[in-house]
């Protein structure tokens, strides 16, 4: 059933409790990178415009002593999002009591707040009580009394059960996803839930066991699976296949069996790898058929591997991408992620999805990502939605 969305709620005079994900790098009080703050802006000037009172909480780094507060309190953040919005924001330097409620009164319609860092909850008196992380019932309760609805925009935390996004909703009559949680559940639930056929998955990255569960929900799912980048050798090994000095998981080379039996043709293996003699830059590399040879890493996907793949995803209605295809960090073993990437982009009668920590930071550093229709926001979120997990930011969310 279709999520009741920000734009469904009315907003004029009411209270609006918005938990964002303002979970910035941040360094001696200097924000190093504010695309997610930037990320956030949509649903946070909706909310101004349309009158409603914009109180926003998000978490910020982990705390795990009093020490840690300071360097990780969202003063800076707030600071930023003044500067972004262009109109002043209250920044509330704490996550309860008095001075909080009291800012909250004197909020005009329109008004944006931010309250202290929501991990401030989690040690108190010096103490590591979680109250934010473990869900404390009696924090969600409380920062739900001071809201009248609640908008969750905070995708990168759904697969986590805390107090500022399952706490508060689970005690708030309606809770509506902002719009950035609105185009990931339209995107990556739309792929998984589904998909326009032929639909083909793309995986890669270091680990088969990072990704078993992807690789389980999608098989029932998907028509063709890509396999790519270091989970690639454990699949080799599994077939009876050389592969040299490759990442292998050896506990997970029997599981790489029965994966290949169950998914028969349905898995598509590169047939070529770039192989070097080290773990470098500038290792002597060369292209490889088949066989990874003795002294050689496998590095990235060959170039009949890109052209095999590239004849695949062209008639793809969806595609789904998650893993870079090599060690893409390196210039020399980037091409195969950087050829897939581009030819995604060319594929404009596709939904082309891309979700996992590095393949988002793979696709943005190698500049294919204005071309794809979804570049996940959420790292771990994102991996548990394509193993079909069921989400509780997500659940929490009301229906339409
Ligand atoms: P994501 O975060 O998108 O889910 P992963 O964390 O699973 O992706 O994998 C990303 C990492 O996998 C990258 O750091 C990349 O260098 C590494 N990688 C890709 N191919 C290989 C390979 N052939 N050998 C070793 N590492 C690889
Ligand atoms: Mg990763």
């Amino acid at each position: 059933m279709a999520k009741l969305t920000v734009s469904d709620l009315d907003l004029k005079g009411k209270k609006v409790l918005m938990r964002v994900d303002f979970n910035v790098p941040i360094k001696d009080g200097v924000i190093g990178n504010d695309n997610r703050i930037v990320a956030a802006l949509p649903t946070i000037k909706y909310v101004s415009e349309h009158g409603g009172k914009a109180i926003l909480l998000s978490h910020l780094g982990r705390i795990k002593k009093e020490e840690d507060k300071p360097g990780l309190s969202m003063r800076p953040v707030a600071e930023r999002l003044s500067n972004l919005l262009n109109k002043p924001v209250t920044f509330v330097p704490t996550t309860e009591g008095k001075q909080l409620e009291d800012a909250i009164d004197g909020l005009n319609d329109g008004d944006v707040l931010v309250m202290e860092n929501t991990r401030y909850e989690d040690v108190k008196n010096g103490e590591n009580v979680k109250r934010e992380s473990g869900n404390d019932p009696e924090l969600g309760k409380y920062w739900a009394s001071l809201g009248d609805v609640f908008v969750n925009d905070a995708f990168g935390t759904a697969h986590r059960s805390h107090a500022s996004n399952v706490g508060i909703a689970s005690n708030m009559g309606q809770t509506a996803a902002g719009f950035l949680m609105e185009k990931e559940i339209k995107f990556i639930g739309g792929a998984v839930d589904n998909p326009e056929h032929p639909f083909v998955a793309i995986l890669g990255g270091a680990k088969v066991s990072d990704k078993i569960g992807v690789i389980d929900n999608l098989l029932a799912k998907a028509d063709k699976i890509l396999i790519g980048g270091g989970m690639t050798y454990t699949f080799y090994a599994a077939k009876g296949m050389k592969i040299g000095n490759s990442l292998v998981e050896k506990d997970k080379i029997d599981l790489a069996k029965e994966i290949l039996d169950k998914a028969g043709d349905k898995l598509v293996l590169p047939t070529d790898s770039v192989v070097a003699e080290k773990f470098d830059n500038d290792a002597a590399h060369k292209t490889v058929d088949g066989d990874i040879p003795d002294g050689y890493m496998a590095l990235d996907i060959g170039p009949k591997s890109i052209a095999e793949f590239e004849d695949v995803l062209k008639s793809a209605k969806t595609v789904v991408w998650n893993g870079p295809m090599g060690v893409f960090e390196m210039s020399n073993y980037a091409e195969g992620t950087l050829e897939i990437g581009k030819f995604l982009g060319t594929l404009t009668e596709a939904k082309t999805i891309v979700g996992g920590g590095d393949s988002t930071a793979a696709v943005q550093q190698l500049g294919v990502a204005d071309k794809l229709s979804h570049i996940s926001t959420g790292g771990g979120a994102s991996l548990e939605y394509l193993e079909g997990k069921t989400l509780p930011g997500i659940a929490a969310i009301s229906d339409k």
